[in-house]
């Protein structure tokens, strides 16, 4: 295998690279054609180019140096971030027959030589390395005297000081270009945004790299947002509508993840903790069974994600909202890398707006980067309270304008407001209300006590300030507390009402309040809309459910299952993730084929030629028994 393909290579690289890299794509991967701009990305490096390739997560990344690497004389050199995952990224080529290997502290002082040989001898097709690793003077002789077929720079917002995955090798990382002018360069990322797209380019010296700019658009991603009421009723049912299935919770603290991963566990839920503040034993373990297990629920804080390549991730839930609309993205967008249906849910309260804001103004951060923050967050809350399609809001903050793929213009047909548009109401008399509440009571007090006073309930507190005997004390008896919850969350994230910077989590009245207040100006608030359990009956909860799992049809699972029992066993011999083996796209196709010869099975996306031989009789036997 190894032979002929070492010989094709030579072959290709002389001839059409055109038609050869849809040869490799084919047979190596298995794959039958390129996914939007990859073929252009795999030319253009192939024939020596530098390249700056900004695609959403799931968009097909690996393939773009993956195949040239293939097509080029000599070992493709890959910069990645993260030790933990190139281990599994090396084992899933392999699978396919290629010549792959990893360099990096996990590995001991024997192996290490053993892969450098490889390397200095040109055995290997891919080597990923560690930026660290790859900037000492030791490794950097080494690749003097190696064929480097191209550098791939992963994760390539890592040189951006704007996010949190900042790494500060990757900066040196220009040393590469400068030492080995000749060999192309193609940087990668998922991060979107304008600003860090700018630092990569300047960091990394590509100004003449050609950017290839994907649409960021997740078709198969469902968005919603959901105020929180009872945020772990709501989780449950979240969840409930995923049994079996891997997601990703993020909470904001710490101490939220591990309470959260023990609440589910107490619901017979698999979840499990990851922080960076466990011990670093303990977070491997609990990746590693998040990668290699099925249905795991991962609660995690931002620290959780980069880099994680499993592709069935079937869902991510927010508990606490995101710093930002590109962190929220870039987390959401570790859900359904397969293509297949997955779901991105956030619930998101008052409590939150008024802790993130907090955080920004008593942070040590300098002016300006404070006024950054406030606009991410308005951005953000923007997003969280927007009536109109969620992906149109969420593209259009990184400037790309969504042309719809619902049933109307801007609109998607799977997001939540799309599904079940949302309705506003004219709560002119009610925001006058409130504002005149906050006003009557000092402007100091939090949104919990004012609801309390326009209510006219008797607590203590009420009476200890005497705010029964102030003129608003019970004039919004009329609308029930989760309405008001709703309607100062909204009154707040549009700046009709400010929170103290103190912390104390009180209200004032914003600059815009006057013309409410004095009833020159309406006010128009979004409905919340009633909350529906997902085991409710009817079409809701069954409907939804399986529009947001792997469709198999329900003749296909029986085999479909006896394939999964195979894989898994398979798995467990060979110590590396399931997925590695195929995906469950794959086992689902093969399903719903039932191929009977091997030529047939070769038919299903996903089988290339190595794992053919490997696995094709196989599963075979399994279709044959399942009869
Ligand atoms: P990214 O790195 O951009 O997040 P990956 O390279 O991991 O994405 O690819 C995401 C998934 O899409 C993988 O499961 C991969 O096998 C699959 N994929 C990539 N390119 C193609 C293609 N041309 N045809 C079919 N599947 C593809
Ligand atoms: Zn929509």
């Amino acid at each position: 295998m190894q032979e002929i393909s070492t010989a094709t290579r030579t072959r290709i690289a002389d001839v059409a690279p055109r038609h050869d890299a849809l040869e490799v794509l084919r047979r190596t991967f298995g794959y039958d054609a390129f996914r939007g701009p990859q073929q252009a990305i795999v030319e253009h490096v192939s024939a020596g180019g530098d390249a700056l390739v900004l695609m959403p997560t799931g968009g097909g990344k690996s393939l773009c140096f993956q195949i040239p690497a293939l097509l080029r004389e000599g070992t493709g050199l890959v910069v990645s971030p993260l030790i933990a995952l190139m281990q599994d990224q090396v084992e899933a080529l392999r699978q396919l027959g290629v010549r792959a290997a990893c360099l990096n502290s996990s590995l001991g002082a024997d192996e290490a030589r053993e892969v450098e040989r490889e390397l200095v001898e040109g055995r290997l097709d891919l080597l990923y390395v560690a930026p660290e690793r790859l900037l000492t003077p030791r490794f950097l002789s080494l690749l003097d005297r190696s064929r480097i077929a191209l550098f791939a720079i992963d994760e390539a917002h890592c040189v951006s000081q704007w996010g949190h995955d900042f790494r500060p090798e990757y900066r040196e990382l220009t040393v590469l270009h400068e030492r080995w002018p000749e060999v192309p360069r193609i940087a990668l990322t998922a991060t979107a945004d304008p600003p860090t797209r700018r630092e990569i380019v300047e960091r990394l010296a590509l100004e003449e790299a050609e950017c290839f700019l994907s649409s960021f658009d997740r078709p198969n991603i469902r968005y919603s947002v959901a105020h929180k009421d009872n945020p772990r009723r709501q989780l449950l049912d979240f969840l409930g509508g995923h049994a079996g299935e891997s997601g990703i919770v993020y909470c904001l603290s710490r101490r939220k993840v591990e309470e959260t991963a023990e609440f589910l566990a107490g619901h017979g839920i698999a979840a499990l903790p990851y922080h960076a503040g466990l011990p670093a034993a303990v977070r491997a373990d609990n990746q590693r069974r998040f990668l290699r297990e099925d249905g795991i629920v991962m609660c995690a804080t931002i620290a959780f994600g980069m880099g994680i390549d499993k592709p069935d991730v079937r869902f991510v839930a927010h508990l606490d909202l995101p710093k930002s609309i590109e962190g929220y993205y870039q987390e959401t967008g570790r859900a359904g890398r397969d293509g297949e249906p997955a779901e991105a849910w956030m619930g998101y309260g008052l409590g939150d707006v008024v802790l993130l804001r907090q955080m920004i103004e008593q942070g040590e951060a300098s002016e300006e980067r404070k006024r950054l923050e406030r606009r991410k967050l308005d951005q953000l809350l923007g997003y969280c309270e927007s009536a109109g399609c969620r992906r149109q809001a969420l593209l259009a903050a990184f400037g790309e304008e969504y042309a719809g793929g619902g049933s109307g213009p801007g609109t998607c047909g799977n997001c939540d407001n799309c599904l079940q548009p949302v309705r506003t109401w004219d709560a002119t008399e009610a925001a006058r209300k409130a504002l005149s509440c906050v006003y009557r009571t000092g402007q100091r007090f939090g949104a919990a006590h004012l609801i309390d006073v326009l209510r006219g309930a008797d607590t203590e507190k009420v009476r200890q300030f005497r705010h029964h005997e102030i003129s608003t004390y019970g004039i919004g008896a009329e609308l029930d507390t989760n309405t008001w919850r709703s309607v100062f969350r909204q009154l707040v994230v549009s700046g009709l009402l400010e929170v103290d910077a103190e912390g104390h989590g009180s209200l004032r009245l914003g600059a815009a309040s006057r013309p409410v207040l004095r009833g020159e100006q309406s006010v128009q608030l979004r409905e919340e809309p009633a909350r529906k359990a997902r085991g409710a009956k009817g079409a809701g909860g069954e409907a939804k459910r399986s529009e947001s799992t792997l469709h198999v049809d329900a003749g296909d699972r029986p085999l479909f299952d006896a394939l999964r029992a195979w894989r898994g066993d398979l798995a467990r011999e060979q110590n590396v993730p399931a997925y590695v083996i195929f995906h469950d796209r794959t086992l689902r196709d093969i399903a719903g084929l039932r191929p009977a010869t091997i030529s047939e099975l070769a038919r299903v996306g996903g089988i290339g030629g190595s794992k053919l031989g490997r696995y094709g009789e196989a599963v075979l036997e399994i279709v044959r028994e399942q009869g």
